[in-house]
Parts: C-alpha cells; structure tokens; sequence
C-alpha cells in the first residue's frame, strides 16, 4: 500500500473546509453557506461544509457540458481503461475511503470497507462497457436494408445521494452513466461529503477528462437547481420517499428522464421450521448492522406459528449485549447514529411504540459509550407483538430498532408484507423448498432472499424495490442502469443500385 500523500488524502483532512471539484479542480465554491459536518462517535464537529448556490450548479453543468462531446466520442475501450485504472486506485485505497466513511458516517470500519466493496464491484461492471453497448443488427431487414439499433449516452446527468453509502450509492451511478459516454454530476449527502470528494480525486488520477465527473455539495437549493437545468437530462436519485416523490414529479414535468430510489420498511419471515440458530444470526446483523441505517436493513421480524416464543428470547439476549463503540474500534459491532437529529427521531419512535402498546422487550435509549459521552449513540432496541396499525410498523425508523409482529401462517404473513406501503427488500427463512418458491412468486417485493437476509443484487443484476420504495421505470446499475444512461436509435440503411424511382405514400413494408 502507498504511504505517500495523494491529492486524494488531502480532499480529507480533519481541519478542512469541504468545497466542491468543478471541471477537475476542488474548488470553494460561489457562496457563503456553510454546515457542520459531525464526527458522530465523538459528537464533535468535524469540518465544515461549504453549501453549493445555484452558480455552482451552472459552473458544473458548463464544465460538464463542454467535457461531453469529447468523451462520447472516446471509444468504449479506451473509456473503460480509465475505469479500470480508478478500480485499481479504489482497490488499492479501500483502506483510506473507508476511513472517511467511518468517521462521518459513524459505521464500523469492517462494514465501511464491505461498502466500499460493493461500489467497486459496479465499476468492475462498468469496465465491461463495451460489450454492454452493442447493439442488435438484422441483416436484410427488406430487401438491400439493413437495420440495426445502437444505444447512445443522453448528455451531462446528475445523482443525488443520501448519506448512509456515501460510496456504495454513488457507485451505483457514476461508473456506469461515465463508462456509457455521459459527464456527471454528484450531490452528495450534506451529513458525509468527503468520500465523494475522495473518489473524485481517484477518478482525476486514472486519467478522466476534467469535467466528465463534478461534486457540487449542497442542499435542496443544488438539488433544484440541477431539477431545472435544461442541459441537465436525467436525474438518479436515493434517499427518503417523500424527496424521492417529489424528485420524480418534478423532474418528469420538466422533461428529464428520472430513478428516484426512496425509503423501506423490509420484513424477514421466520417460518416454523427454519434453522433458529441462523435466523437470529440473520435478524441480528441485518437489525443491527450500520446501526439499521441501511435501506436494506431488516426492521421486522415476522415469526410465523410457535417459532416466536424461540426466537424473541434469544433475540432479546443478541440485542441487549451489542458491543457498541467507535466504528474504528476492532470490537465495535454497532457504531452511533448519524447524527444528534437522527439519534432523537430514532429515540422519539421507541416513545411511540410503548405508548401505542407494543412490548418493549429491549429499550436502547439512553446508550452511553465511556469515553464518547458526547457521541451520538443508541443501543439496540427491540419490541414484541408489534401490530400493523401502529406507527412503528407502518413508518421508516432508519435506526436498530427491530419490531417482531406474529402471524399464523405463510399466507398471512405474505398478505402483511404485500399490503404494506414499501416494497424494497425481504427474506424468508425456511427449510421448505415450496415455501420458497411460492413466496419469491407471490410476494409484492422488488428483492428477494431466501435465507439471504439483505438481498443486495450483485453488480450485473441491478437495484430496485417496488411501491413507493422506487419512482421511476428502471433499477439502478446492471443492465437496467446502462439502459437508463443511454437511448436507443434504430438506423435503417440501404445503398441502393438506384433503380426504384418516385416517393412512396404507403406505410413501409418488407419487401
Ligand atoms: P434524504 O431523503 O433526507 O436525503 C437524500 C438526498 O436528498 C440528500 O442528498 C439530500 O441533500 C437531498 N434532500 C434532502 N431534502 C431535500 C429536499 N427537501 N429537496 C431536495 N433535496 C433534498 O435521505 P437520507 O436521510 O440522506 O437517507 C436515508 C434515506 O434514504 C432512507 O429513507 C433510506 O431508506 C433511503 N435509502 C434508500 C435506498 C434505496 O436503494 N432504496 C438506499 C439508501 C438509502
């Protein structure tokens, strides 16, 4: 591993203020807006974040507009070079972004780098751009036409990110709409900003033409402006369902073509003959990891028949007994939550669900961790006989809070899960091959896991959820995402021995 000093270690350093990287150059930026970003182990404000204005938004696009003609003329394979060259670079300074994550984000280190992981494994994917942009050809479609349809890169397309993979999330972007001739521009989440000015740097260092790839950090006034601008022509967004909607509707009315990848509410099934030792395991990290701040994580249990009066005891003892600390701590297993807001929401959820009734088996409020009195932590919550009329069943908590709701039977439990207003992820845990199948078949959800508790596609299957967990036609990245930053055109051509004369009136048939 390298131990010099990169421009990309220098993006981050504890003291800095966070601006943004407009056409190859980290820049300050045109306003004076500023945020504090947190160190949320230790509840201390890291650094500051300069708020991007509208100018910025416009010096980005221009730059990203002025870079595009070149790069959609660079041929795939010398397009993918580059990316192969910045999968090395992110290969080799796993470590380093990681670290970043961690300390804004609060996530244990082990989970930074497994984040880190999967965005590189979308630009593994997007190294493989050639082959994915070959088109269809008929030969002799009519008589001396040949027609074939070729897939084109849309022009400077922009990504709106939330904070809880402030790696992972962008990757599931910029590699592939970059690799398929695009120019880029990110808006990270204002809570983690660097990793994404790390990636920038990595991505100036393999060799991409300035402009192809610009950070513009900010709040909803970036968010707006880069909606409105006309030279903008698709928008990826991820992060809450409310912004998610509104991304969609107002980037549909002005004309863009628009992903909008929004909240979660994912349920695993337990059914009676499931391995109870492997359930718990799996509600355990899949409840707890990354403090349950993934859209992925799992926030209920549904225990079906008498599997509950195994599991909830057993959950009980897990969740009361994780070692909570600094991500950076080798012992850590759950770091703080992301910030003091979040902390209390979370917080404020578990009021609800005692006042609505639901049994408080395990109550993480109040967590201290010695040393980090200040840092921004929770335990592990769980509840019991949690009812689908109750806001904690119904509502995103986006914390370690697991509800267990009991059912009768595979049927009901499908009904549950099919009526509620999410549909990103869910799992079932059994021994049944039949329970599995007719479950994958039946349920409205867009990801599926059978004894897989977070079923993230790999990087060639794609992203997405179903009802309100995604706005828009196509999932993000693996075929679906090089669809989404590309358009087709069908060319007929004929060369004619120009024997046929005078226009024809007639739809055209094959002859
Ligand atoms: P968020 O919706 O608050 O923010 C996401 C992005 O939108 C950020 O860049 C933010 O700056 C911007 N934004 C926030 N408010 C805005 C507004 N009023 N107008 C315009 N832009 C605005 O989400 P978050 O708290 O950063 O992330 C957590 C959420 O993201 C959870 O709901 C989680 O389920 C969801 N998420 C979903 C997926 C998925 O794949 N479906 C993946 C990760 C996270």
């Amino acid at each position: 591993m390298r131990t010099q000093q990169t421009p990309a270690d220098a993006a981050y350093r504890d003291d800095a203020d966070v601006g943004h990287f407009i056409d190859g150059a980290r820049v300050d930026g045109t306003g004076s807006r500023t945020q504090a970003v947190y160190h949320p182990a230790s509840g201390a404000v890291a650094r500051t974040l300069r708020l991007g204005e509208l100018r910025d938004v416009d010096a980005a696009v221009a730059s990203a507009s002025a870079a595009f003609p070149a790069w959609r003329d660079t041929p795939p394979i010398r397009r993918a070079r580059i990316m192969q060259r910045f999968l090395s670079l992110m290969n080799e300074r796993t470590d380093a972004l990681a670290a970043i994550i961690t300390a804004e984000h609060g996530k244990v280190f082990s989970d930074a780098k497994g984040e880190v992981a999967r965005g590189i494994d979308v630009i593994e994917f997007a190294c493989g751009i050639p082959q994915l942009l070959k088109g269809d050809y008929t030969e002799q479609v009519s008589t001396n036409i040949d027609n074939w349809t070729l897939r084109q890169p849309l022009g400077v397309v922009a990504g709106i990110t939330p904070f809880n993979f402030p790696c992972m999330v962008p990757c599931w972007m910029f590699p592939v709409a970059i690799a398929a001739g695009n120019a880029f521009i990110l808006k990270p989440s204002e809570r983690d900003p660097s990793a994404a000015l790390f990636m920038a740097e990595l991505l100036a260092e393999a060799g991409l033409p300035k402009g192809v790839f610009n950070v513009v950090q900010g709040d909803k006034i970036v968010v707006d402006g880069l909606l409105a601008h006309p030279d903008v022509k698709a928008i990826s967004f991820v992060g809450s369902t409310p912004i998610a909607n509104y991304i969609y509707e107002t980037g549909a009315r002005l004309g863009k073509r628009v992903q909008a990848l929004g909240g979660a509410k994912n349920h695993l099934i337990v059914m009676p003959d499931a391995d109870v030792d492997q359930a718990v395991d799996a509600l355990i990290g899949a409840g707890y990891g990354s403090a349950g701040e993934r859209c992925m994580a799992v926030s209920v249990a549904v225990l079906v028949g008498d599997v509950a009066d195994k599991i909830v005891p057993r959950l009980a003892e897990r969740a009361a007994s994780l070692v909570i600390g600094d991500g950076m701590s080798p012992d850590s297993e759950m770091g703080p939550i992301v910030t003091r807001e979040a902390l209390q929401r979370i917080e404020g959820y578990i009021d609800i669900g005692v006042k609505e009734g639901a049994n408080l088996v395990v109550d993480g409020r109040g967590h201290r961790v010695a040393g980090r009195e200040e840092g921004f932590f929770t335990g592990g919550t769980l509840f019991d006989h949690v009812t689908p009329s109750m806001r904690i069943y119904k509502e995103e908590i986006f914390g370690p809070v697991l509800s267990c709701v009991r059912v009768a039977d595979l049927h009901q439990a499908i009904d549950l899960i099919n009526a509620h207003e999410f549909g990103n992820g869910v799992s079932c845990f059994t021994r049944d091959g039949h329970v599995a199948r007719e479950f994958a078949r039946r349920i409205e959800v867009g990801m599926v896991g059978i004894n897989v508790p977070i079923p993230v596609p790999m990087a060639w299957h794609g992203f997405g959820g179903w009802k309100r967990s995604l706005f828009g036609d196509m999932h993000a990245y693996g075929e679906e995402g090089v669809r989404f930053y590309t358009r087709q055109k069908s060319v007929m051509q004929r060369w004619p021995e120009n024997t046929e004369k005078g226009a024809e009136f007639a739809m055209p048939v094959a002859k």
